[in-house]
């Protein structure tokens, strides 16, 4: 079978395979139809990806079609439409005996830490997969991932009811972060540096949105709280001065979401976040939402594909690969399809 395998940093190949074959207990054959492209595979891609090894088959965002069941394997047949779950945790550490498996002190991300599902088959445990009984397209269906990792950010910020919310950046996590919160009649503003960003979150129910090459962003989320703040701050541009913004902007017993993985350190001083009581949380992949991310996209309350912008034949991947590096302006979900 065919496999997309980043062999060496910037060298992307359409390599052959084995296919693979069930071996345990509960494991599933998967033949993948769509998988959406991520930050973290372009990581990879270049080589400055710390948590993935070279040679790796990329892909951590996918859905297919159950092909064949192994023994043991419950809720989960032949011919089923399923969107995969890449983490994989040990069941035994604090993390995962106390409910927080996607931080496993082993974790392993399929498509990161072991190959992952840019390719025509895979072989996962059943408890991996989650289905659709809906006629769901499966180029929209492998997206399904994304938005849990928005759904976590939401849980572990709190995100409901009466909050003002600034999701700073307006990329694919900033966007299903924005659409689970206005599912839920959250306020929202949002910025980004590009236009074409800013227009997609627009569309997509932000409330406001701020170009921050062009508008000060402070002024923007006085007018937009009436002086009080935002209560809830998601910081999905990720560097050193983002977070630092995100202190200053939230309001007293307010709560931050960090989910970057820069390893430099953000000059925070302990009084900004005394003063106002804040809450800073890290949010990373997710902690069993699948479920109710299905749930929510087959009732038509999320829109996944409403990030895709971008569609290729796997065949095509080097192209992909080139306009997500290259054109950012124009890229904001690239979706490839294995049939
Ligand atoms: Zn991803
Ligand atoms: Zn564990």
């Amino acid at each position: 079978m065919k496999a997309i395998k980043v062999t060496e940093p910037y060298k992307v190949e359409i390599v052959e395979i084995e296919k693979p074959e069930i071996k345990n207990p509960g494991e599933v054959l998967v033949k993948i139809k769509a998988g959406g492209i991520c930050g973290s595979d372009l990581g990879i891609y270049k080589g400055i990806n710390s948590l993935a090894t070279l040679p790796r088959i990329i892909g951590h965002e996918f859905a297919g079609v159950v092909e064949e069941i192994g023994e043991g394997v419950e809720g989960i047949a032949v011919g089923d439409k399923v969107a995969v779950d890449p983490v994989v945790s040990c069941g035994e550490c604090y993390a995962c005996t106390h409910g927080r498996h996607n931080v496993c002190s082993t974790l392993e991300v399929i498509g990161v830490h072991r190959d992952g599902g840019f390719c025509e088959y895979i072989v996962v445990n059943y408890k991996n997969l989650h289905k659709t009984s809906k006629d769901t397209p499966f180029e929209t269906l492998c997206l399904v991932e994304p938005f849990t990792i928005g759904a976590q950010i939401n849980s572990r910020g709190q995100i409901g009811g009466d909050d003002t919310l600034l999701i700073m950046g307006c990329g694919p996590i900033g966007l299903t972060v924005l659409q689970i919160a206005k599912k839920n009649g959250v306020r929202v503003i949002m910025t980004d540096l590009l236009e074409s960003r800013l227009k997609m979150a627009k569309e997509m129910g932000a409330d406001r949105v701020v170009n921050v090459k062009e508008e000060d962003l402070y002024t923007a989320v006085n007018e937009f709280t009436n002086n009080v703040g935002i209560n809830v701050v998601v910081d999905a541009v990720c560097n050193t001065k983002s977070f630092e913004q995100a202190v200053e902007v939230t309001s007293p017993a307010g709560r931050i979401v960090v989910i970057g993985l820069l390893a430099q350190p953000s000059q925070i001083a302990q009084a900004g976040i005394t003063k106002k009581e804040l809450t800073i949380t890290g949010s990373r992949l997710s902690n069993y939402k699948f479920h109710d991310v299905i749930e929510w996209m087959d009732a038509g309350q999320i829109k996944p594909e409403m990030i895709r912008t971008h569609m290729y034949h796997y065949t095509e991947i080097a192209k992909a690969i080139d306009v997500a590096v290259n054109n950012p302006q124009d890229v904001c979900k690239i979706v490839i399809k294995f049939d």
